[in-house]
């Protein structure tokens, strides 16, 4: 099939029938349940623009059907910077509000796929399954999700090990079909909403025999017998697209997955029982620099928007002159200016790997990911800050539409703006920067990618520093 519509995703997924719970009820249908149906139809359109832009979006594969280019396994620097507008296209659609769209995990699954004798070095099947797999995934577009970490009960083992044993996704038999794992992993964004879900390891695991049942990675099928996946609240179900302008649109729905021994196909499998293998997997095949380039690509439109928002409150409350305003406005510029400069480094030094594939450079987009996380809350700081008072002034749509609506327009006007323009730009501004929604969007860009402690650690172990340590000695060693 290849690139496919938005009604082939939504049917797709009404016919999966996967376990998801919502408080405390099971969810019949996600197309149609209202605290997933506005995610699931704002994936619909991103799936639509694939077909209403072929050239764009997408690049022909062998069989001479078309993929999404987010599948793409690029073959020159030209070829990332395509997939890096594609991927563009898809961020803006939310403003970078949607951070687990599909061409997150399909980049990672392509550059796995190009790195298939990595996984063939443990068992030639392997190798062989990532490719197969990685063909149905571009084949029929499906929408993946994944899951990295174990629960946590407990700290006594550090940061990498896993004491709740019996908590832990691991695995508990290995018969003719496949393995069987039983344990939970927290957490899968979009696990109601996906398709598939990609169970890989994340967390660095001891090189010994106690840790095999737990060196895994595999793909599983959402509705696979006892698979279950339990969602958090959701924010603000069924409210309209004015009141709150992002959430009833962009909600991604994060969730904590269950395993009830769930049975995983053997041609599912790419490690099994490895621990060496799974510690090194996202970087010796490039999986995590191909899925950066999709998180800086967000970065950028997303403090894009930001600024775009911030820019508007500005103009409308005729605030564009006062000093702080626009001293604010400039570290928002440097910000958006910078994650731009850091995706464009990284496209421009696009190298060929060792498996044949370019890939992006990483050390830009390293620098750009360790430093979203501390530069999205202050994007937001700035919006509340220079909203103030205006965020709380905001009644709904049904009041616009109530007896006091003439009332409304006589006093919620502002300097650049009517009444219903200036209350919809400030629900927008509450949805970015004060609402559950805002909220999620603020610990989604602290954590998502990792704990920013052992982001640091990693870039640290990552750049080569021993010739700046050399010039420093060679300048302390000068005698003139
Ligand atoms: C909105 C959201 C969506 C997410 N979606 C996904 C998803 O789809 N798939 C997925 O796999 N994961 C997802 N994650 C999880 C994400 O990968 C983790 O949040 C991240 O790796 C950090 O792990 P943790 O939450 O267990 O935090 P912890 O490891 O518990 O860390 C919490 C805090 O304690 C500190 N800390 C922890 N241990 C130590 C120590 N030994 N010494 C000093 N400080 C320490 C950390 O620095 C951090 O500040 C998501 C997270 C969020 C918030």
């Amino acid at each position: 099939m290849g690139a496919r519509s938005g009604n082939n995703y939504l049917s797709a997924l009404r016919k999966l029938k996967h376990e998801v719970w919502i408080g405390g009820e099971r969810v019949a249908d996600p197309t149609a349940h209202p605290a997933l149906k506005p995610v699931t139809h704002s994936f619909a359109s991103l799936y639509d623009m694939q077909i209403e832009h072929p050239e764009a979006m997408t690049y022909r594969i062998e069989d001479g059907g078309r993929a999404g280019l987010s599948f793409i396994q690029p073959q020159s620097a030209d070829d990332v910077r395509r997939r890096g507008a594609m991927m563009r296209q898809w961020a803006e659609f939310s403003g970078g509000m949607l951070g687990r769209t599909p061409d997150y995990l399909n980049a990672s699954i392509a550059a796995m796929a190009a790195a298939h004798e990595f996984f063939a070095a443990a068992d030639k099947r392997f190798g062989d399954n990532i490719v197969e797999y990685y063909r149905a995934a571009r084949r029929n577009d499906w929408c993946a999700t994944h899951t990295l970490l174990n629960p946590r009960a407990s700290r006594a083992a550090g940061w990498a090990g896993q004491t709740d044993a019996d908590l832990a996704l691991r695995l508990v038999d290995q018969t003719h079909d496949g393995i069987i794992v039983t344990g939970a992993r927290m957490l899968a964004t979009l696990g109601p909403a996906a398709e598939e879900l990609l169970v890989f390891p994340s967390t660095v695991l001891k090189e010994d025999p106690s840790q095999k049942p737990f060196a895994l990675a595999f793909a599983v099928q959402c509705n696979a017998p006892g698979l279950k996946f339990l969602c958090r609240d959701p924010f603000d179900s069924e409210r309209s697209h004015f009141d709150h302008p992002l959430a009833s649109r962009f909600e991604e729905m994060d969730c904590v997955v269950i395993f009830d021994n769930v049975t995983v196909p053997w041609e599912r499998v790419f490690v099994c029982g490895d621990m060496a293998r799974c510690n090194a997997l996202y970087v010796e095949t490039n999986a995590v620099v191909n899925m950066m380039h999709q998180v800086v690509v967000k970065h950028a439109v997303k403090s894009e928007f930001m600024l775009g928002l911030a820019v508007r409150i500005a103009q409308v409350s005729d605030a564009m002159s006062l000093p702080h305003v626009r001293e604010r406005l400039a570290e928002m510029i440097v910000t958006s200016e910078l994650m731009r400069s850091c995706l464009r480094a990284a496209e421009a030094d696009a190298a060929r790997d060792r498996w044949g594939e370019y890939v992006p450079a990483r050390p830009p987009l390293d620098a750009a990911r360790n430093l979203f996380p501390k530069l999205y809350p202050r994007l937001v700081e700035i919006i509340q800050l220079n909203s103030s008072s205006s965020l709380m002034a905001t009644p709904s749509e049904r009041d616009f539409k109530s007896p006091i609506a003439p009332e409304i327009e006589r006093y919620f006007g502002q300097a650049g703006a009517g009444a219903r323009e200036r209350v919809a730009l400030y629900r927008l501004a509450w949805d970015a920067a004060g609402s559950s929604f805002a909220g999620r969007q603020v610990l989604y860009e602290r954590f998502f990618f990792g704990d920013p402690l052992r982001m640091a650690s990693a870039l640290v172990d990552n750049t080569d520093l021993a010739p700046l340590v050399q010039r420093v000695k060679d300048f302390m060693a000068r005698t003139n």
